[in-house]
Formats: structure tokens, sequence, C-alpha cells
């Protein structure tokens, strides 16, 4: 599969656009661009919708080694006590992706995590929210990459997938947002990129 796979950013190209402009703050740049990968995702996953089916792909895996679940917290009350119950659903893809891509449409309306008034600052969970939504949208990525790659560059797609995968990649990595571990499922394909760009990098 990574040895077909071409990615017509170059790395130059990417820096720039993943640098923190100046006059912006972290927070702001952390959402602006979640905002932006997230509206690409959607437009990439309308190829999907008809390729990724409960007869195609029983299991959100990512290869044989990833099985993602979705995790929603359910609150429970017992007696006058509230608490909140992590509930891990066995989703099939479409339902996941498309669990996902709400979860993720909720968070950016949230006008607490994202105040529309300039002058409210940002929550102090903020980041660790934001974290979490590059995680999960991250395994978009890696289930697309492992189960559908050669459909999609059989459709023509697979320049917008890449651009829009190396774009994200990149912006993880510097703003730290994933661990090692959870980059893991795409460990071959984002070393191959990396290595890439360094070698072009070392001939110019
Ligand atoms: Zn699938």
């Amino acid at each position: 599969m990574h040895k077909m796979i071409t990615f017509k950013f170059s790395q130059g190209f990417i820096q720039d656009l993943i640098q923190l402009p100046e006059n912006e703050t972290l927070e702001d740049w952390l959402a602006v661009n979640i905002v932006e990968f997230y509206n690409k995702i959607l437009i990439l996953y309308e190829h999907f919708s008809e390729i990724c089916t409960d007869e195609t792909c029983p299991k959100m895996t990512a290869g044989y080694s990833y099985e993602f679940f979705w995790r929603e917290n359910k609150k429970i009350q017992k007696f006058s006590f509230v608490f909140t119950l992590p509930i891990f659903h066995l989703s099939l893809p479409p339902e996941y992706i498309s669990a996902l891509l709400d979860w993720t449409s909720n968070e950016i309306n949230d006008t607490e995590l994202f105040p529309i008034d300039p002058e409210v600052s940002f929550p102090n969970n903020f980041k660790k929210r934001v974290k979490l939504m590059f995680k999960r949208l991250f395994r978009f990525f890696a289930h697309v990459y492992h189960h559908h790659f050669e459909t999609v560059r059989k459709a023509g797609v697979d320049h917008h997938l890449n651009n829009c995968y190396k774009h994200f990649l990149y912006f993880i990595l510097r703003y730290k947002l994933l661990t090692t571990k959870e980059l893991s499922p795409l460990k071959e394909l984002n070393k191959r990129i990396l290595q890439k760009d360094q070698e072009l990098e070392n001939n110019n």
C-alpha cells in the first residue's frame, strides 16, 4: 500500500501552513485548525460512505492489530450521587465514523469549548478536549488507509486524502497532540512521509 502513496504537499509548504501566526494564541490556532480538519474529513467521508459499509468492514479496525471502540460517557445517578461511567460500544465502521463526526460537530458547536465572544477565554480543559478530537479523527485516517486505500486510489481521490493526512500529521507532531503510541496504527506510513521529506530536504 505505502509504496503507491504520493504526497504533493511539500514539507516546506506544510511547515508554513502549520506555523502559528503572529498575534494568534495557540488555543485560537488549535481551534481554527480542528474546524478546518473536521470540514475536510467531512468532505472526504462523502467518498467513503458507499465503500465502507457493514458488509465490507465488520469491525472498526486499522489492519489486524488495532480495533477501536466508541466510548461514551454515561451519567449515572445512584441515590444522591451522579457519576460518569464510560461505555464502550462495539461499533461497525459506518456507525463509528458517523458517531465520530456527530460528536466532533457537537464539540465544535459547544460555545463553552469554542467561545464565540473573543473576550471570553477558552476553558481550562480546552487542550485536553481538542487532543481527544485529534485522537479520534486520526482513527478515520487509520481505518481508511488500512482498508480502503486501493478503492480511494481507483476513484482518483487519493491525492485529497494524502494531502489532508500529511497536513494533519505534521500539525499533530508540531503541537504534540498525539503520542507515538496513539499514532502507531499508521507508523509505517508516517515514517515514510517523514523520511521522504527528510531525503528531499537533504537533496535541496
Ligand atoms: Zn471500512
